[in-house]
Parts: C-alpha cells; sequence; structure tokens
C-alpha cells in the first residue's frame, strides 16, 4: 500500500476509535476493538496515539467482569475546545465549547452590523475571536477551530459568503479576512449559514437531538432554515439549500432586502411581529433595547392578555403554519424545531401554526410531525458552530498536536 493511502487509513482509523468512544463512552481496549472491528494490537496503537494528542485519557478499570481488569479509555472533554461565533444583524455572539459539550463560555456583543459594514464587523469579531482563544488557552486546552455562523448564501469550500441580504453583504471572503486577523490557521476556520450549525445543534444536542429528519426553522431579524435528512445535512447541488425565509408567499406583499416582494420572512420574523403588534414610538420597538428585553417585553404582554400582543401573535403564527405546511407537504420531516425567537414565544405561536400545518398538508402522516421549542434558542448556531469546528479534529484526530511522548510509528 503506498505511504499516502497508509496515512489516511491511519487516520480513518483514529477517527473511527473518537467516534466509537463518542458514541459508547468509556471502554477498554478489547471492547473498542469488539466494537470498532479492528484488532486489539492495533487499537493499543491507536490509543496510544490519542492519548499524546490527548483525546483521549485513561478513566479506571473494567469492574465486575472475570480475568484480569481493563484499563478505560474515555475522550478527555477538556483538552480540545471548538470555538462558535455568530454574526447577526444586531450582534455579535461567541462561544467554547469542549469535547463533552460543556459550555466553556459564552459573550454577547450588541453592534450595528449593517452600518458598520463587512470589513469593521470582521475587525470585531476578530477581538471576539481573540477573547475566546485566551479564554481556551486559559483553561489548558486547545482550539480545534472556528466556525462562523453568518445569516445568508455561504459557500462553504471557499469561506466566502456570497449574498446576505439583511446584512447587505455580497461576496465576502469571511474565512481568510478572519484567519488573517486573528493568525489562526486557514485550514481551521469555516463559516456556513447560521441555520444549517443551528439544525446541527439541535441534532446533536438540542430538542430533536437524534432525530434524522429534521427541519429546524430560525425566527430573528430574518428566517433561516437547516435541514437534516437521514442525519445527512441536505445542501443543494451549489450548497444554497434552506433559504425558505425568502419563499415569495405573497406576489403583492411588501418588498424585502434579497430584492423579492412578499417573502415568508416579512410576514414572520421579529420586526414584522414588532410592526403588528404596536406604534412606533412604542418603547418595545426602542432600538437600544436587547433581544433578550424586547421579548419578556412582549412574553409580558402576552401573558397579561394584550388584544393588540395576542392578534399579532396570531397573524405571526397563521402566516408560520402557512409556509411550514408548505416545507412538510415537500420534505416530510420527522420533527420541526423552531428556534430563535419562535422558541420564546412557542406557547402563542404553535397553536395557530399547528390548526394551519393540519388543514394544508396532505398526508396526515406527515402532518403529525412534532413541532419542538427549541431548548438552544438564540445560542443553537453558535454551539452547531463550535459542534462544526470541533468535527474536522474528530474526522482527522491528527490536527490535534502531540504534547506528551512521541507515538510509536506501527502500521495501522
Ligand atoms: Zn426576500
Amino acid at each position: 500500500m503506498p505511504p499516502a493511502d497508509q496515512a489516511g487509513l491511519r487516520r480513518a482509523n483514529l477517527a473511527l476509535v473518537v467516534r466509537t468512544l463518542r458514541e459508547h463512552g468509556q471502554q477498554s481496549r478489547a471492547q473498542l476493538s469488539a466494537l470498532s472491528g479492528l484488532s486489539k494490537a492495533t487499537v493499543s496503537n491507536l490509543v496510544s496515539e490519542l492519548e499524546s494528542r490527548r483525546l483521549v485519557r485513561a478513566a479506571g478499570l473494567t469492574a465486575g467482569r472475570q480475568g484480569r481488569p481493563g484499563q478505560l479509555v474515555e475522550l478527555s472533554p477538556g483538552s480540545v475546545c471548538g470555538i462558535g461565533l455568530e454574526i447577526n444583524l444586531e450582534y455579535l455572539r461567541a462561544t467554547v465549547l469542549d469535547l463533552a459539550g460543556t459550555v466553556i463560555t459564552e459573550q454577547l456583543v450588541p453592534l450595528r452590523v449593517v452600518e458598520l459594514g463587512p470589513q469593521r464587523c470582521l475587525d470585531q469579531l476578530a477581538e471576539l475571536a481573540r477573547s475566546m482563544l485566551a479564554t481556551v488557552a486559559a483553561v489548558g486546552a486547545w482550539p480545534a477551530g472556528i466556525t462562523v455562523a453568518v445569516p445568508g448564501l455561504v459557500d462553504t469550500q471557499a469561506g466566502v459568503v456570497r449574498f446576505a441580504p439583511n446584512l447587505r453583504w455580497r461576496q465576502i471572503a469571511l474565512v481568510d479576512g478572519l484567519a488573517a486577523r486573528v493568525d489562526f490557521p486557514l485550514e481551521r476556520c469555516a463559516v456556513d449559514n447560521d441555520a444549517n450549525l443551528a439544525a446541527l445543534a439541535e441534532h446533536t444536542s438540542g430538542a430533536a437531538s437524534g432525530t434524522a429528519d429534521l427541519l429546524c426553522i430560525v425566527g430573528s431579524s430574518g428566517v433561516g432554515a437547516g435541514l437534516l435528512a437521514a442525519g445527512v445535512p441536505v445542501r443543494g447541488a451549489s450548497g444554497f439549500a434552506g433559504e425558505v425565509g425568502h419563499l415569495s408567499l405573497d406576489p403583492l406583499g411588501p418588498s424585502c432586502p434579497c430584492g423579492n416582494r412578499g417573502c415568508w420572512e416579512r410576514q414572520i420574523d421579529l420586526g414584522t411581529l414588532l410592526e403588528v403588534m404596536s406604534s412606533p414610538d412604542d418603547p418595545v420597538r426602542d432600538p437600544s433595547l436587547a433581544v433578550s428585553d424586547r421579548l419578556r417585553i412582549i412574553r409580558g404582554r402576552a401573558e397579561a392578555g394584550d388584544r393588540r400582543t395576542l392578534d399579532a401573535l396570531q397573524q405571526v403564527g397563521d402566516a408560520l403554519g402557512v409556509g411550514l405546511a408548505l416545507l412538510i407537504n415537500v420534505l416530510n420531516p420527522a420533527a420541526v424545531v423552531l428556534g430563535g425567537y419562535f422558541a420564546e414565544l412557542y406557547e402563542w405561536l404553535v397553536e395557530h401554526a399547528r390548526i394551519q400545518i393540519a388543514s394544508r398538508v396532505l398526508s396526515p402522516e406527515a402532518a403529525r410531525a412534532a413541532i419542538l421549542p427549541s431548548t438552544l434558542g438564540f445560542t443553537a448556531a453558535i454551539r452547531g458552530g463550535a459542534q462544526h469546528a470541533m468535527r474536522t479534529v474528530m474526522d482527522n484526530p491528527t490536527l490535534a498536536p502531540v504534547v506528551a511522548s512521541e507515538p510509536t510509528e506501527a502500521p495501522a
């Protein structure tokens, strides 16, 4: 076998051991051998290398079995971290997760992204990334990567934001710009659509954890969708699938920054809810309010039974259901996770949406798709970003630096 193929096989086997430990928790080398189908000698050798890269660690002895007790190994949670960043219309957000999915830190920076423009926004994003990298260093971990969530069409291969209508961005080389500013390796820096990353987080650790056919709809200053079919993200031929917010549902409706009219998101995004439920001078529309404060006011009014607020929530809930019915007819998901602000106001939206879905979806089985509130809320995209960043190393553990003694060079 040529050396290049041997190296590739070894990388694949290292990834297989990591994946097996992720799925099954701590195991002895003999158990890992049985679960992975690799020989015991190979497993021992691979585990040694993973230990030297601090990806796995010793975890006590097997108990309650006959014969000599075996040494257990497990993923070493605090040694590797992923960094997730998010660019939104009104803020930048960041998180650091470790291998076990524990949140090490989270940060929100209010920012008028459109007014700032892409290059100055990237300066701010780089500052936030440096602060996250400092946190990773402070806990003694290694940063696997940085993945940025953006509301728009993203060329993930090139690391370029092709078009983000709400940000007014076109052709922004985000990965190049960020990696250069932070002096971080280009190959461990990535950008993806925010709803795709939110769907990854919901699938990995959220409301629909493990659901293979999943639709995730995120409501914010726009509306995005991430879709998994049979556990695999659906990206389409050019990687731009999921732009459901710009389904033109009303050709005579209001104009949208994308250039179209009557887009679904102009019926259901947070700005629309605010316009319907309040007058321009209403304090709930104060531009200096954080999204969380705005939502607290809306919830308060809904709980108090304020008629105008409840009517606005019904209007948005109905429009949400009309669009969801269309998507359920096309995609037949097992579950729909409502993320972003839809999760915060779920109880006032979901019944209106369900009525529309029940009357518009053709198959009664498809119409029974679970409509769930996100448990990750506005943090889903950054969580997905951090998980995506760690996945690069999960798929190729040789990216993690060797910090202990060199591994022995036995064939895989
Ligand atoms: Zn549009």
